[in-house]
């Protein structure tokens, strides 16, 4: 029944765990798209899902996961995550999170991308330091874990003293489904990404790994792995992201 459509968004938000907003965002742009009437929404920087506001900091990455959606589309919760012009300033991040209200306003600022944002070390910090002066409640990370891999030295240190929380993501018990899966392009990734766990649990005061739920993966190993790194344990739905 059409006239139903408000409380059956509503039911839709509770379902997958969404707000009625993100709701409305997902199925305008699925409409407009699949009927072309009028104009999606362009490609973002700042972007929000539920009541935190991700920053997409960069397009690079230092996997190539057989998961990764960006393989097939730019689109995430009804946002474009396409970064067409390069990846942003440390500058456009901030002035990003203005436009949408500021920092204060959400639950969390979380770096993200539809890439590893740990790639950008400089740009992170710079930002996240801006925003806690700004009044963020809480700023988090999601990354590969490859940060200390890539830059050639310890990070976490630098990352400590601003971050909240950090999501790593473990993906796999072994090193041989790891490289599987996420297909790294630096060597010594599955190693280097559990020592950066173990440094991480010393120092932030919230770090959860995790592991996509794909078939063949021992989820419970991976939970395991986790808490014995001195971590929390998050499994992510297949095919699913925000
Ligand atoms: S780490 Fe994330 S962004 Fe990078 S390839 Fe894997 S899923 Fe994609």
């Amino acid at each position: 029944e059409p006239a139903f459509i408000t409380q059956t968004a509503a039911f839709v938000a509770e379902l997958k765990g969404l707000s009625f907003e993100d709701i409305g965002r997902i199925t305008a742009r699925g409409a407009k798209e699949l009927f072309g009437i009028g104009e999606a929404e362009g490609a973002k920087i700042a972007y929000s899902i539920r009541d935190s506001l991700y920053l997409n900091v960069t397009a690079k990455c230092t996997n190539r996961c057989v998961f990764c959606p960006k393989n097939r589309d730019s689109v995430v919760k009804g946002h474009d995550l396409s970064l067409r012009g390069g990846d942003p300033s440390a500058e456009e991040l901030l002035k990003a999170v203005e436009s949408e209200g500021g920092p204060a306003r959400w639950s969390e600022v979380v770096f993200c991308g539809y890439g590893e944002p740990l790639t950008r070390l400089d740009a992170v910090l710079k930002v996240a330091r801006e925003l806690k002066k700004r009044g963020a409640r809480r700023i988090r990370v999601n990354t590969d874990g490859l940060g200390n891999l890539y830059h050639g030295r310890d990070i976490t240190g630098e990352l400590a003293q601003v971050v909240d929380s950090i999501s790593i993501s473990l993906n796999a018990p072994t090193k041989e489904q790891y490289n599987l899966i996420c297909r790294p392009s630096l060597d010594g990734a599955y190693e280097s990404m559990l020592d950066f766990l173990a440094k991480c649990a010393k120092k932030i005061p919230e770090v959860t790994a995790t592991a996509v739920a794909m078939e063949g993966v021992d989820i419970k190993a991976c939970a395991e792995m986790a808490r014995a790194a001195g971590a929390k344990f998050r499994s992510r739905p297949y095919n699913e992201l925000g």
